[in-house]
């Protein structure tokens, strides 16, 4: 019969593999233990057996030639459900549990069976310290008792293992733990080098990764600071840098000079590339079109023109470009590169007639003082001839002849001379007005009468600070040239005269000069005559410079207008058309300062009363025409041609004459030393100094020796009227 298991089983049996002793060799301390209990009981088997799931084990087996048998045979399994008894078969073959059991039927025969369990701290029966005996036998009360006692001893016998164990797991642990502390102190080792390598690996990829990305960041740096360069050198230069791609369908960059010189913005040209050919200037478009389609992909891209901004304004631009080529060798894109050359090409102009007014002053400073002598009596001894005849004279149409052509050849010297600088400003607050109706009434008797002339006169004229003899010049040159602009047909010239506000400064440009904002007074000459094109108003104000005829055009006229206009810190603006006309503005700053009014020079001929005048020129010729002059004035005049000895007669007798007029350029002895001979006999006589032209050192020299007055050179009638009628009659009480 089958043995139940114990009601614990499952803690029993892992309590029991706890011990780890299942299939364990032999050991000698439970041998013993297994002979003592045999010896005890005097039995020849005895056996210390564990009960597994499914069979007995023996830790010890004593008289038996075995180590384990199945449960279900086993005597055990019945000896450990009695925990605190020995578990005693006395014949099994008598017994009804045993009688058929293998063990008792077949080998080993048994008959006897006493089973000690071994019951471990924890209160599981592990299995037996049992004896066994083929023949029935009976246990003493002592024999059982040292039987279980030696099964106590099993018990501790396991316990004690089971420590050992766990110490003997423990140090083999530790061991384990050592000797894998020391292979990972090792492998740290080793790894230790392998890192340092690696370390001075990754140290040295780092160097070199650093070198790179110094490199790489250098590179950058430099890219950036190629890039920042073009940008800084692009958005900066004045001219304008461009690119296109070579079918001119858009702009791919345009620097931003181009708003200012262009007056356009870059957005409305990125938008509308056909911009850059819209703004060239309509006379220059189709050749600069021809150049871009066929010199640009070539290089050879490099062409002058000009442009209109939207406010009117010409600019003159310089334009070149070159092709840049793609690896393949075609041409991809335009660069070129735009300047603003306005005002250079205005400087140039300049330069050159500065240049020639050098060479014209050289030579008018050469001749002037012949040739104004020489017309001087020309002019003097016709104006006598024709206050000698009668008119209607036959010689009267002849003598006005020789008057008209030596008063134009007289205009002509006056014209080199103020334009050489030679004749000095007499400038004074004037007003504009007085001189503008000056010249209009000589226009008026001039200009043939299906001439309109047509003069304006702002109200609230300011006064301006000028040359009233040259502002006259300026418009009469202006309205020779609306007049001759007219030609055949019927024309019209208006004078105006307004005032005009600068608000702010304005650009330098050769049409539009430079005008510091302020108030002016503006004098404009408008004809609506044939015009001029681009080509003509460039160089009307070169000296010389002239479209008409010979003996009609000198090419003098707008350089003494420039000039005038600029040594009165004026401004001239012209605007023509062909066929349109031609406005020419001259601005005049305006001064606060109020006209100084003189009483009109009376023009009544002879005021003379007698009064004796010494006359000293080299030029006999002028010498005598002014004796007659003067005479007949009413002067008594001698002639003297030699300084020295008209001052050798003057000391003689310092009150033989009443006033002194002499020349200024003489070989000898100058008229400054002249003057200063005859000031020094004589303190109060009025000294007149007549020149050809007066220079500031002229005049500065005049007035140191006491000079009372000067006089142009040459002198008219009305001229020795006004100034003696002057100097003389004051001289009267
Ligand atoms: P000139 O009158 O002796 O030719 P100017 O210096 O006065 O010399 O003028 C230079 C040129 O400018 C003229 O020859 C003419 O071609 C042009 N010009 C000047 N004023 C006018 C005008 N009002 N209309 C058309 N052309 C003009
Ligand atoms: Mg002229």
């Amino acid at each position: 019969m089958n043995a139940s298991p114990p009601t614990n089983e499952a803690q029993r049996l892992e309590a029991l593999r706890e011990y780890q002793v299942l299939d364990t060799p032999p050991e000698q301390s439970f041998d013993d233990l297994a002979l003592l209990a045999a010896a005890v009981c005097q039995t020849p088997i005895a056996l210390v057996s564990l009960v597994d799931d499914k069979r007995q084990w023996f830790k010890s087996a004593i008289g038996i030639d075995a180590t384990e048998m199945t449960r279900e045979v086993a005597f055990c399994a019945h000896a450990i459900l009695h925990a605190d008894e020995v578990f005693e078969v006395r014949d099994a073959q008598a017994d009804h549990r045993f009688a058929d059991n293998p063990l008792v039927t077949g080998e080993p025969r048994i008959r006897f069976y006493a089973g000690a369990p071994l019951i471990a701290p924890d209160g599981h029966a592990l299995g037996t310290l049992c004896v066994i005996d083929q023949e029935p036998r009976i246990l003493t009360a002592e024999q059982r008792a040292a039987l279980r006692a030696l099964s106590r001893q099993v018990v501790n016998q396991l316990e004690l293992r089971r420590h050992t164990f766990a110490a003997a797991v423990e140090i083999a642990e530790r061991r384990r733990a050592e000797a894998l502390l020391h292979s990972q102190y090792d492998q740290l080792a080793a790894s230790k080098a392998e890192t340092d390598r690696l370390l001075m690996l990754a140290q040295r990829t780092r160097r070199a990764l650093l070198s790179v990305l110094e490199d790489e960041r250098q590179a950058g740096q430099n890219l950036r600071e190629s890039d920042e360069r073009f940008r800084q050198l692009a958005e900066n230069i004045d001219e304008v840098f461009w690119i296109t791609d070579p079918s001119k369908e858009q702009m791919l960059y345009i620097s931003p000079a181009y708003e200012r010189i262009w007056g356009r913005t870059r957005d409305s040209i990125y938008h509308s590339p056909q911009q850059w050919m819209e703004s060239i200037h309509t006379e220059d478009r189709q050749r600069v079109h021809e150049a871009a389609k066929t010199k640009q992909g070539q290089g050879e891209y490099d062409e002058i023109f000009r442009i209109v901004r939207p406010d009117g304004s010409i600019r003159w631009i310089h334009d070149r470009a070159f092709p840049v080529h793609d690896s393949t060798g075609t041409v991809y894109r335009i660069a070129g590169i735009a300047e603003d050359i306005t005002e250079r090409r205005s400087l140039e102009a300049q330069f050159r007639q500065a240049q020639k007014m050098e060479a014209l002053g050289t030579l008018s400073g050469g001749i002037a003082h012949d040739f104004n002598n020489i017309l001087g009596a020309i002019i003097g001894n016709v104006h006598l001839l024709r206050l000698d005849i009668e008119p209607g004279h036959p010689a009267s149409q002849s003598i006005e002849e020789i008057e008209r052509a030596s008063n134009r050849a007289k205009n002509l010297v006056r014209q080199i001379l103020s334009f050489s600088r030679q004749q000095p400003q007499q400038r004074e607050v004037i007003s504009l007005t007085k001189v503008v109706e000056e010249v209009e009434s000589l226009l008026r008797s001039t200009l043939p009468a299906e001439v309109v002339l047509v003069k304006t006169i702002g109200t609230d004229m300011p006064n301006v600070f000028a040359d009233a003899t040259q502002i006259h010049q300026v418009i009469l040159n202006l309205c020779m040239n609306a007049w001759h602009a007219l030609g055949e047909r019927d024309g019209r010239i208006e004078i105006q005269l307004r005032k005009a506000g600068i608000e702010r400064d304005s650009d330098n440009n050769s049409l539009v000069p430079r005008l510091r904002h302020g108030n002016y007074a503006c004098l404009s000459v408008t004809d609506n005559g044939h015009g001029m094109d681009t080509e003509i108003l460039e160089r009307i104000f070169e000296p010389f410079f002239t479209t008409k005829e010979p003996g009609r055009g000198t090419g003098l006229g707008l350089s003494v207008v420039h000039g005038i206009t600029q040594a009165h810190d004026g401004a001239i603006r012209v605007t023509s058309e062909p066929g349109r006309g031609t406005t020419f503005q001259l601005y005049f700053p305006a001064i606060e300062a109020e006209v100084d009014v003189k009483s009109p020079d009376s023009q009544r001929l002879q005021t003379g009363t007698g009064q004796r005048i010494l006359y000293l020129d080299d030029e006999s010729l002028l010498s005598n025409l002014a004796v007659r002059m003067l005479q007949r004035l009413g002067y008594h005049a001698e002639a003297f041609s030699d300084a020295a000895t008209a001052l050798q007669m003057f000391c003689a007798d310092p009150s033989r004459f009443d006033l002194i007029i002499t020349d200024y350029h003489m070989p000898a002895m100058s008229g400054i030393e002249f003057a200063q001979g005859i000031r020094k006999a004589r303190a109060d006589i009025p000294i007149v100094l007549s020149s050809g032209y007066l220079t500031e050192d002229v005049i500065e020299k005049a007035t140191r020796v006491g000079v009372t007055r000067l006089l142009h050179k040459p002198s008219t009638l009305h001229d020795f009227n006004g100034l003696l009628g002057e100097l003389l009659n004051q001289k009267r009480p």
